[in-house]
């Protein structure tokens, strides 16, 4: 299959010649023709499938196939959940539209408002915007989506859990009834059925798990040590094994800050990215770590989301996160784009059952070691939960291929036939071994995502950027909203 062959304009050939393209991913292959026949396509795809120029290539196509009006309404809208999504999904645009008389530009909160409301005045075809900053300024007069005729909700779901439901309800309300629509979501919760079934019309359903993206590749390496000695093990590991490029994550943007400073006075080039960064220090520290400038980025799970950060050989939890969900997105960052990755885990005493919410969810159990000269000062507490679905009971859907699925049976390991590249490590764990340089263990294909009746719905506090607890009701603090 070529990109010709799914009939993209020359101009449009020779932008992804230069990008480097030879050929279509699986879910451009997918999404891209039922896209230039005008379709509503509804996608699973995550980040790393190539998803951006499978809806972006198609979307420049129609725009610059169709008579252009003479003062360049906003015809196209991408929304995204986060500035870093944003800023990436518009350099894509740009890249692709390189040869395309098509105008575009991005709108995100956190930085000042005046050159995004010069640059709207200016005229554009495609607005990329995450949904605070979209209706700030439409609520100043600074822009019409009246004449809207294709929408992009990108990543969809990572958009509910942020708490922007209301927000592109009311977006919604703000566009031309007729448009084509597009949604790409990792996963297809009851709440994102509900809400493309709001609004889309008769919405082709695009799958797309390709075999070498993501999860599949990961090794993952879970070390029981003393929390005091956690800094001391990440400096050890990254220097010892002379790693280039690693993303930490912690759970706190307090933490982040301390280890990202630690790590420096270490000898270790290292930046934190949290919500409490400006924008532009959060561009810089990303670009910095692109680069190879900063070998260490040290990140909140929010901060982390969206990034694109190509063929990342290591991520280390340094804490392991509150919600089991944040694992898989977190280890997701690595074996991306077919290359193999490693995620590591720094456990403590007070994080195991953390261990176990986690097992659950990837019904995987993750063989538990210590590393020599880092041995914890206890054995790790046996789980208090062990009868308990750490979902209230009910059942919960995992992902298949791409689609939902009901589990079977109650507890208790078991295996989850759906996921590319998962093995059962039946019953070892629980227990602990020395490392001995032994693989580790691979992680499953696709995330396992919460249904909506999951653990982060209902009853938790609004959740920052620190990776709390998440309530379904929540709206992001402020520093994250845009
Ligand atoms: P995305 O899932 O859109 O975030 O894309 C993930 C990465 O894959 C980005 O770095 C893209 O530049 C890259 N990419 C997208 N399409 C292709 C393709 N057909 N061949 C190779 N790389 C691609």
């Amino acid at each position: 299959m070529s990109f010709k062959s799914l009939g993209l304009s020359d101009s449009l050939l020779h932008a992804i010649t230069k990008k480097g393209y030879t050929e279509p991913s699986p879910i451009q292959t997918k999404a891209i023709p039922p896209i230039l026949e005008r379709k509503d396509i509804l996608a699973s795809a995550q980040t790393g499938t190539g998803k951006t120029a499978g809806f972006t290539l198609p979307m420049l196509q129609i725009l610059s196939e169709s008579k252009q009006p003479k003062r360049r309404p906003i015809r196209a809208l991408v929304l995204t959940p986060t500035r870093e999504l944003a800023a990436q999904v518009y350099e894509n645009v740009k890249e692709y539209s390189e040869f395309l008389s098509i105008e575009s530009t991005v709108i995100f909160g956190g930085v000042n408002q005046n050159p995004q409301v010069r640059a709207l005045r200016n005229g554009v075809d495609i607005l990329v915007a995450t949904p605070g900053r979209l209706l700030d300024l439409y609520n100043q007069r600074a822009l019409s989506l009246s004449q809207v005729e294709i929408l992009v909700l990108d990543e969809a779901d990572r958009m509910l859990d942020m708490g922007f439901l209301r927000d592109i309800k009311k977006i919604l309300a703000l566009m031309p009834g007729k448009r084509q629509n597009l949604l790409f979501s990792a996963t297809f919760s009851t709440e994102i059925k509900q809400l493309a079934g709001s609004f889309m019309t008769d919405p082709i359903l695009v799958e797309a798990t390709p075999k070498n993206t993501a999860a599949e590749l990961v090794i993952q390496k879970v070390y029981h040590v003393d929390k005091v000695k956690k800094t001391s093990l990440v400096t050890k590991l990254i220097s010892q094994g002379n790693w280039s490029q690693v993303l930490i994550f912690t759970r706190t943007k307090h933490a982040a800050n301390k280890l990202s400073e630690k790590l420096t006075k270490n000898g270790i080039a290292s930046l934190a990215i949290h919500g409490n960064k400006s924008q532009g220090a959060r561009t810089k520290a990303l670009e910095g770590f692109k680069n190879g400038t900063t070998r260490v980025l040290v990140a909140t799970d929010i901060a982390a989301r969206g990034l694109d950060i190509p063929l990342l050989p290591h991520v280390i939890n340094f804490e392991l996160p509150n919600v089991a969900e944040d694992y898989v997105h977190r280890i997701g960052r690595t074996g991306r784009a077919g290359a193999s990755g490693e995620a590591i885990s720094l456990v403590s005493h007070d994080e195991h059952d953390l261990v176990h919410g986690i097992e659950k969810l990837l019904r995987q159990k993750l063989q538990i070691e210590t590393m020599e000269g880092y041995e914890p000062s206890a054995a790790p507490p046996a789980p208090k939960d062990e009868p308990r679905r750490s979902n209230g009971g009910r059942k919960r859907e995992f992902r298949k291929g791409g689609s939902s699925q009901g589990s079977s049976g109650q507890g208790g390991q078991r295996r989850n036939e759906g996921q590319v590249g998962q093995r059962r490590t039946d019953g070892q764990g629980g227990g602990q071994r020395k490392s001995g340089g032994t693989g580790g263990q691979r992680s499953g294909g696709g995330a396992p995502r919460r249904n909506s009746d999951g653990p982060r719905s209902g009853g938790g506090a609004p959740r920052g950027n620190s990776g709390g607890q998440r309530s379904g009701n929540s709206r992001p603090n402020k520093g994250n909203r845009d």
